[in-house]
């Protein structure tokens, strides 16, 4: 296991143009935006019980209605928007949600259960249904939600309902008779729950994690069980197949990654967190080959994870169509969230590559330039009638790119107790305690346009000690110096990092050349879809073609020959300055890709 530990996002100051203007957005527009629509669409009223006046549910269809997560989407808000506090204080954004707090603490049941679906509805039947009706995913959310806002402002109040709700949870699962050896058919409730092992430092905590996870997928099959105890068929399951939540097999005996793919990324960050946690080399072990199947089989060039829309998930092996493809944001942040664990399991360029190629490809992707609009699939390729949604019916995705962009700085940096690792570029600063005392970094780049990244050390006093750099996996020939003189980057480089150990003093300065160039990249044979097409990648960013920068010719008709040559443009009038790419044509005047922008930039939507 690596001794590495993430540096907090709110010790690590964005100063570079491209994620400053995206917080930013994100800070002033995007939670507050969220918190009207969450309004609106009457998610938080449904927190205030009893409530008789809420237009509750689809008739006949009551649990599909997307109303049993309601309690999650006010969750995942919180969090946001206490992110959102770590960075400014904001008495608006605080009432808020103080009044969730006021409405929760309200209605929460004398022996601290807390599920606003199944308290307004039908209390006498929770926990009956754990395969569909999220009980356990909401309260995963919601105590993320108060982790977070206890960290941004040292209230508990809402830490302390929940803490009263796991107490509940923990009586009521378990091996011991009396107990259910249930767990939850949607994954979040482990990973939240090692977060709050982390703060709490409350052993019961992780253990109850643990038990959710070992219990998955276990014979008696606990789903099959609950569903003829409610008097019905095990088999009159909507998705058909257990693989579906990953409860088909127990999660250490996992060699594919199947099913609902926001479930599985879920699962496996929790399960990369235990195997931290307890030291657990065998499910670090089921962690590594999980990795290697989806990254050699069922991943897009933009990250995206899942082609089909019916399970929202994964199919066969290379079946990942362009324009249906299904790629849900939420798949490629939890994406981000397994890869961001794994590196913590070791540190290792291959699980950083993927973490920034999510990142900007598939991730970003959701949410819209002006913070208010997103996007739930992600497909490849587009007749231009697919824009993006004001709101979504179920609004999982929003409040997944806001809590994600609220709190990138947390991904760019690690440190142990004498080194320090530099996963993402991008005009970073911060201070870090080592062993030997306080460094302050700042490392300055146009990154991911530009691939010069300069970064200053400065020890408070001159100190030994380890700065790993990643040199992404598309960067051959980087090239780096400390005050001038040169590294061999070749030598020093394992697993991705090059590694510089030195005496270090106060304005010490590292140079990191990485060279970006447009690149072709080819699929995997197997991906039918894909016969006879390139993508073309610069840095980590996807690019696409769009008919805005082509007038006049249908999009899907252009060709890209091999031996065109592919320019790039710097475009400081196309938001605020981007990298665009263009291919010119050739004798036959063939090619007519004139235009190409990165994917998180394109026009549509
Ligand atoms: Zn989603």
């Amino acid at each position: 296991m690596s001794e590495f530990k993430p540096v907090r996002f709110v010790d690590v100051a964005l100063e570079g143009q491209f994620w400053r203007e995206r917080l930013e957005t994100v800070l002033t527009r995007t939670i507050p935006s969220q918190h009207v629509q969450l309004g609106k669409q009457g998610v938080l009223l449904s927190l205030t019980l009893p409530n008789q006046s809420l237009p509750l549910s689809v008739p006949g269809n009551e649990h599909d209605s997307g109303q049993v997560l309601w309690d999650s989407d006010a969750g995942k808000w919180i969090e946001a928007a206490s992110y959102a506090l770590s960075h400014r204080r904001d008495p608006d954004i605080e009432a808020w949600i103080e009044n969730i707090v006021d409405d929760l603490e309200k209605a929460q049941a004398p022996d601290g259960y807390l599920n606003c679906w199944y308290l307004q509805r039908e209390p006498d039947k929770r926990w009956t249904n754990l395969r569909d009706n999220h009980e356990l995913y909401n309260l995963g959310h919601l105590l993320e939600g108060g982790i977070a806002y206890f960290l941004a402002t040292g209230r508990r109040r809402l830490l302390d309902i929940l803490e009263r709700y796991v107490d509940h949870v923990c009586k009521t699962f378990g091996p011991n008779p009396g107990q259910k050896r249930g767990y939850c058919g949607h994954q979040e409730i482990e990973l939240a729950l090692v977060k709050l092992y982390r703060l709490t430092g409350d052993r019961m905590h992780l253990d109850l994690a643990a038990y959710f996870m070992n219990e998955r997928g276990r014979q008696p099959h606990y789903f099959d069980q609950e569903a003829v105890e409610r008097g019905e068929n095990p088999r009159d399951f909507r998705a058909k197949r257990y693989e579906y939540n990953q409860s088909h097999r127990p999660v250490r005996e996992q060699t594919k990654v199947v099913g609902h793919a926001v479930r599985a990324m879920y699962m496996l960050s929790a399960m990369a967190d235990l195997a931290a946690e307890l030291n657990d080399d065998s499910l670090k072990k089921a962690c590594e080959v999980l990795w290697a199947d989806v990254i050699s089989s069922k991943i897009y060039i933009t990250s995206g994870l899942g082609p089909a829309a019916a399970n929202e998930g994964f199919t066969e092996d290379h079946d990942l169509p362009n324009d249906t493809a299904y790629a849900e944001t939420c798949a490629s942040v939890g994406l981000i969230f397994w890869a961001h664990r794994m590196l913590h399991l070791e540190l290792d360029g291959r699980y950083a590559d993927v973490l920034e190629q999510a990142l900007f490809n598939g991730a970003l992707t959701g949410l819209s330039r002006d913070g208010e609009r997103y996007f739930y699939s992600n497909p490849l390729e587009s007749d231009g009638r697919r824009g993006r949604w004001a709101w979504h019916p179920c609004p999982c995705c929003t409040m997944n790119s806001s809590r994600l962009i609220a709190s990138i700085g947390g991904y760019f940096v690690s440190a142990s107790e004498n080194a320090i690792a530099f996963h993402l570029y991008g005009g970073v600063s911060t201070n870090i305690q080592l062993a030997t005392g306080n460094v302050f970094l700042r490392e300055t780049s146009a990154y991911p346009f530009f691939g010069s990244i300069r970064i200053e050390v400065s020890p408070d006093a001159p100190a030994e000690f380890t700065i790993n750099l990643r040199i992404p996996g598309w960067a051959h020939e980087a090239e780096a110096s400390v005050g001038g003189c040169a590294v061999d980057v070749t030598a020093c480089t394992r697993n991705g990092y090059l590694a510089i150990s030195r005496l270090w003093n106060a304005g010490d300065t590292i140079a990191l050349e990485l060279p970006i160039s447009p690149k072709r990249i080819y699929a995997h044979p197997s991906v039918k879809q894909d016969i006879g097409r390139v993508a073309l990648k610069r840095g980590p960013l996807v690019y696409c073609v769009e008919e805005v920068d082509n007038p006049g010719g249908a999009v899907q008709q252009l060709k890209l020959p091999r031996d065109a040559r592919i320019k790039t443009v710097e475009r400081g009038d196309l938001f605020d300055g981007v990298v665009t790419l263009t291919a010119s044509k050739t004798k036959s005047g063939e090619t007519a890709c004139t235009g190409m922008r990165p994917r998180s930039f394109r026009a549509a939507g």
